[in-house]
């Protein structure tokens, strides 16, 4: 087990500049996401942490030791990249046991047997040792590679989508299960990269957002949600996604006021760092507003803003409701009950919470203005 300290890495492929500034820190024994969007650079930051490709400048520090000078097969980290190739020819006891067999390790063959028997079980594979993998699922396939990941001792375990070829049910199994192991059976340091917010948030420790070579935000899972630092982030996480109105701050008698650019909408807004005149915009998760249909007290403390249906997507046992509020587009994830008999164009009210809004400046990479 060991720390990973990335500091100020930049890459450019040609003139691509694929990682600009990346930093962060993975604590000894932790389980670190790295989650963007295809070509944010997560890949390249984990393939320069392996040593297979070597950064413009910046370092990376393994247990404290700077590894520049470590070639990859010495710096003891098992990796898993989503493009896995296994042993065609070998079955699957085989292909998980040939890290173990390498020339850095070989293993007696009782430990071997012992770590290849215990990791297959964990995975889910165990009756399928004696299997070619060319006899195996997709889903099969990427277990065996996960196990060939998992079976060695490592410092560190390197996991690039290690679940993006599962069915949507194997994958949230395997999800759990691999909480499990990290947390509780392994307690190795883990760089797991994904573009699924939802694994990030059930598998981190801690959480570092990419976007364009650049880390935007490293925190808890309850930090980002709650605290996102960029408008970018604020909708990275959470389906349906964040609504933002665009509008302006005023000073309303000592309160602060959000006025939709329209005048539409407003929210008292406190604790914001943002000068008056200003063009700011106010976030709202679904998550934290209420379908008020005119039925029962609207409660002490909540905004009311009215608008008119605009579309309606129903989720199962909830449904999303996405309202106009003037020329705004807001969002809210209902009960099905309490949007029963709802349509197109009729007239609806939102209870929102003053304290659960996020206030950023303008644009995608508006950095937020609530404290
Ligand atoms: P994905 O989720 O799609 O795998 P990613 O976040 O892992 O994306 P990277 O693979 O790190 O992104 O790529 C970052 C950027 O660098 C992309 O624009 C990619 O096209 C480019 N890139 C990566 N490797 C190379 C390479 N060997 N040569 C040229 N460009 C590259």
């Amino acid at each position: 087990m060991t720390a990973i300290d990335v500091r100020s890495l930049h890459k450019k492929f040609g003139k691509l500049v694929a990682l600009d500034d990346v930093s962060f820190t993975v604590d000894d024994g932790e389980f670190f996401c790295l989650l963007g969007p295809s070509g944010a650079g997560k890949t390249t930051t984990l393939k320069s942490i392996a040593g297979l490709v070597q950064p413009d400048s910046g370092s990376v520090s393994l247990g404290g030791q700077d590894a520049s000078d470590i070639e990859p097969n010495h710096r003891n980290l098992a990796m898993c990249f989503e493009s896995y190739a296994l042993y065609p020819q070998h079955n699957v006891f085989d292909n998980i046991a040939s890290p173990l067999r390498s020339p850095n390790l070989r293993l007696p063959d009782g430990e071997v047997r012992e770590r290849v028997g215990r990791t297959a079980d964990m995975l889910g594979v165990g009756h399928l040792l004696d299997r070619g993998v060319d006899q195996l699922s997709n889903g099969q396939r990427q277990r065996v590679a996960l196990g060939r990941v998992l079976v060695r001792p490592a410092h560190a375990y390197l996991l690039d989508e290690p679940l993006s070829h599962l069915d949507a049910k194997l994958r949230t199994s395997m999800r759990a299960e691999l909480k499990r192991i990290a947390h509780g059976d392994l307690m190795t340091t883990t760089v797991y990269v994904t573009h699924d917010y939802v694994e990030a948030l059930s598998l981190a420790d801690r959480i570092g957002v990419i976007k364009d070579g650049r880390i935007l935000q490293v925190g808890t899972p309850q930090q980002v949600w709650d605290t996102p630092e960029t408008a970018f982030v604020a909708q990275a996480f959470g389906k349906p996604r964040i609504s933002f109105v665009s509008g302006g701050l005023v000073n309303d008698n000592g309160v602060t006021r959000f006025i939709s650019s329209d005048g539409a909408i407003t929210v008292p807004v406190s604790g914001v760092d943002a000068q008056a005149g200003e063009t700011v915009q106010l976030g709202v998760r679904p998550r934290d507003l209420t379908l008020h249909t005119g039925a029962g007290e609207q409660p002490a403390g909540t905004e009311r803003l009215d608008g008119v249906v605009y579309v309606l997507e129903h989720l199962g046992r909830q449904t999303e409701v996405t309202l106009r509020i003037g020329e705004s587009l807001v969002s809210v994830v209902a009960s099905r009950r309490d949007a029963e008999g709802l349509g197109v164009d009729d007239k609806v009210s939102l209870l929102l919470d003053p304290a659960r809004v996020h206030v950023f400046g303008d644009g995608d990479d508006g950095r937020r203005l609530s404290r």
